[in-house]
């Protein structure tokens, strides 16, 4: 019988094509999936239909393009202060996605124990899983969802390799303070773990919170692999361009699998992405500035609905507890809202090994036009007049 091997039939559909699908079928504003519906900037976009229209359309090299390189080794010194060697500390991958799998891959071995915070970004889980690591879960609690630090010191041990953490966080808004950081590098360095650190929303943060790069905290930087995206910061999620940084050997172990996934990741969209880290400051601080606004639209509208919500500090998504409205699974509220209100949403509880914690709570996407956002309350209005 053809069928899916053992290593991925197990782990299933990702939650984002689920929704995404349900919201095509069934015409539901989709507040699911987070990618923005608005692309920018004019200066990236027409960099990338020149480099085509000239020919620049055959492989990269396999650690990205020496401007690309150079370029987010500049932004990484001028936004963070981290200085980067770019030909020995940055590579370019498809996306953070690739990123995410080539450092696991690249760094865990079978058997090895990986901590996750839960809820999580689906994919690490899903990518320990196929590295025939082992994801041990510590869960980041409602409303404040701050760091456990006793409970991450307690599930780690002699087998654990390796913590993933992302800051702001998906899906809760979270962004990681000092004192969480510090804590977190203790662990670290009491365990000897290497640290994959997802920061694709690193630009997405409001009410002038800040986000701080692991890689900055003191007994971090050794032992930290970061990786961010263009797809956040410049509204270009389609185009798959990311990258992680880092120490040499770490980097060389990341390289060391992503020339097996990918090889070289898209050649024309490189130097406009270079051209962006270097050029659109001004574009990136505009976004937080308007997904902010849209932020407080989207809650003030959930509010009113009667929903629980929890503002997020950063980040595309804010999360609402949804059994003020008399619902308390949110997968199966997700699955049945197009049909209640004609909209699609996230639940969290798939996003945990353990769902019971993330049963009652509900992610949606406010990357997404005031009138699409207006549109979506309108509609879920139904709900309180069930
Ligand atoms: N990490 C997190 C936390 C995300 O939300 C996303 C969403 N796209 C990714 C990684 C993947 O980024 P990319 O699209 O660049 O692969
Ligand atoms: N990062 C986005 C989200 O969390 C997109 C996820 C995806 O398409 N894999 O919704």
């Amino acid at each position: 019988m053809v069928g899916p091997s053992s290593r991925v039939a197990s782990l299933g559909t990702t939650i984002f094509a689920e929704m995404s699908a349900l919201a095509a079928r069934t015409g539901a504003v989709n507040l699911g999936q987070g990618f923005p519906d608005t692309s920018g900037p004019a200066g990236l976009l027409d960099r990338a239909r020149d480099a085509i229209a000239a020919g620049d359309n055959q492989y990269a090299p396999g650690r990205g393009t020496p401007e690309l390189r150079a370029a987010i080794a500049r932004h990484q010194e001028r936004h963070h202060g981290l200085v980067l060697d770019p030909d020995r500390e940055v590579i370019v991958t498809t996306g953070a996605t690739e990123a995410i799998a080539a450092a696991v891959l690249g760094l865990i071995d079978p058997g090895d124990e990986v901590l996750v915070l839960e809820p999580f970004y689906d994919s690490y889980v899903a990518m320990v899983q196929m590295a025939g690591g082992v994801p041990v879960p510590v869960t980041l609690r409602a409303p404040e969802f701050r760091l456990p630090v006793d409970e991450i010191r307690a599930a780690a041990g002699p087998r654990t390799r390796a913590i993933i953490v992302n800051t702001p966080h998906n899906p809760t808004g979270a962004v990681l303070g000092g004192d969480e950081l510090v804590a977190l590098a203790a662990i670290a360095q009491e365990h000897d773990l290497v640290v994959i650190s997802d920061e694709v929303y690193e630009h997405l943060t409001f009410d002038g919170v800040r986000h701080r790069p692991l890689a900055t905290v003191p007994g971090l930087a050794d032992r930290t692999v970061t990786i961010s995206s263009a797809g956040k910061s410049f509204s270009v999620t389609g185009w798959k361009v990311g990258w992680a940084t880092g120490p040499a050997g770490l980097v060389d172990a990341v390289m060391a699998a992503k020339q097996w996934l990918t090889y070289t990741s898209g050649t024309p969209f490189q130097g406009a992405v270079a051209w962006a880290l270097d050029h659109a400051d001004d574009f990136v601080a505009g976004l937080a500035r308007d997904l902010q606004t849209q932020r407080d639209l989207l809650c003030d509208g959930l509010e009113a609905v009667g929903f629980d919500v929890i503002r997020p500090a950063a980040t595309y998504f804010a999360t609402t507890d949804i059994r003020p409205l008399g619902f308390d699974d949110g997968l199966d509220f997700c699955r049945r809202l197009p049909e209640l209100a004609g909209v699609v949403a996230v639940p969290h509880q798939v996003l945990h090994l353990d769902p019971e914690p993330g049963r009652p709570f509900v992610r949606w996407a406010f990357c997404k036009k005031p009138e699409v956002i207006d549109e979506a309350i309108i509609r879920l209005g139904r709900l309180s007049s069930r």
